[in-house]
């Protein structure tokens, strides 16, 4: 599928440019995730953002906290394939040595960076080099000043005046992050924002959980967003291997029909008119074996000729099982019938005689 065919959506904000890698107005969801290795142990910490990048991942994130973790960012930093974000909370000299080390943005909690002047002091800094900001508002760590507001308006006023001083010393390289790990809540701040500024927006729920939850509530979230042009990045925060994220963003985009990256492959829940053909199984089969694909294009894996021709017909490739056989099909047409065993091997034939990959 080319860009021209994904969905069009508002372009509600103004674009930045982070290390090279557009963000808002327009520009195609950024990906992002973030490295949970000691960044003091460069040797690990560089791994992991190639791995990273390699799953997909456009920036990625590594925590410097403490002088320690800034002398190992120095050193990623040159050796990193993809631009990368210092996160820094508590202590704003990190933020200012990691824009020196190169850093291509400083993420900086409000809720804990100090007062309005050492967040003056950051902006100071990144004007000099050209460095982006996201100021990053996190429910769990909001500034006192706005206890009394309700939790989504909290989010929202005290992103507002800490881009009130970045826009009063002139700097608009920021973007701005509204996160929370109650869904509704997330959701509220991200459009509420939205009524007030067109600044670009890194969306992710905090605290999301482990796989399958976390991917839930990111996709829940999301998918209330993204079509309607909040939100330019995102990050799907999972209590896993960060590697697990990416599929998992990738998953969200290609539903949404926003970014693809790799087949998306469709199959039927099976039941009882299945006859003999383990839809479950070759389901898992075919999905593991495109895992190293990059093209976008359609999978159905199908069990039967009740929905499955319908379904297998409107996909680039797909199987429609039958009794102890399948109907193999391609570009909307069944090809031939098969043998149950063969089944895989002739779908990949189709798939791999065009030269997908
Ligand atoms: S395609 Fe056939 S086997 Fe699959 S769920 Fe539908 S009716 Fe059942």
């Amino acid at each position: 599928m080319t860009e021209a065919t994904l969905q069009k959506r508002p372009i509600t904000s103004r674009q930045i440019v982070v290390g090279g890698v557009p963000i808002g107005g327009g520009a195609q969801i950024a990906v992002q995730s973030m490295t949970n290795t000691m960044t003091h142990n460069v040797e690990a910490t560089v791994q992991q953002v190639y791995d990273l990048n390699a799953a997909g991942a456009d920036l990625v994130r590594i925590s410097v906290n403490g002088s320690k973790a800034l002398k190992g960012f120095k050193e990623v930093v040159w050796r990193s394939p993809v631009p990368l974000i210092a996160d820094v909370h508590f202590d704003y000299r990190m933020a200012l040595g990691a824009v020196e080390a190169g850093a291509a943005c400083v993420r900086i909690n409000p809720g804990n960076i100090g007062g309005d002047d050492r967040f003056r002091a950051v902006i100071e800094k990144c004007q000099e080099t050209g460095t982006a900001i996201r100021i990053g508002v996190n429910s769990g760590s909001v500034e006192k000043r706005f206890w009394d507001l309700p939790k989504a308006e909290a989010l929202v006023a005290s992103a507002l005046h800490r881009m009130e001083i970045a826009e009063n010393l002139s700097f608009t390289n920021f973007k701005v992050s509204l996160k929370a790990s109650h869904v509704p809540e997330m959701v509220e701040a991200n459009k509420e924002f939205r009524k007030y500024s067109d600044a670009p927006i890194h969306l992710g729920v905090t605290e999301a959980g482990t796989k399958l939850p976390g991917a839930i509530k990111s996709a829940a979230a999301f998918g209330q967003l993204l079509p309607y042009g909040i939100g330019d990045t995102i990050r799907v925060s999972l209590a896993e291997n960060p590697v697990e994220e990416l599929p998992v963003a990738y998953q969200i985009l290609s539903a949404l029909d926003l970014r693809h990256r790799g087949p998306n492959v469709i199959a039927c829940p099976s039941c009882a008119r299945t006859l003999g053909f383990d839809v479950i199984a070759m389901a898992r089969q075919v999905e593991e074996k495109l895992g190293s694909y990059q093209d976008h294009f359609t999978v159905a894996v199908m069990g039967c000729i009740v929905n499955g021709p319908g379904e297998a017909r409107d996909a680039d490739y797909g199987v429609a099982g039958g009794k102890g056989d399948g109907v193999i099909f391609a570009k909307g047409h069944p090809l031939r019938k098969v043998g149950k065993d063969e089944i895989f091997d002739a779908l990949f034939e189709e798939i791999d005689k065009d030269g997908r990959k």
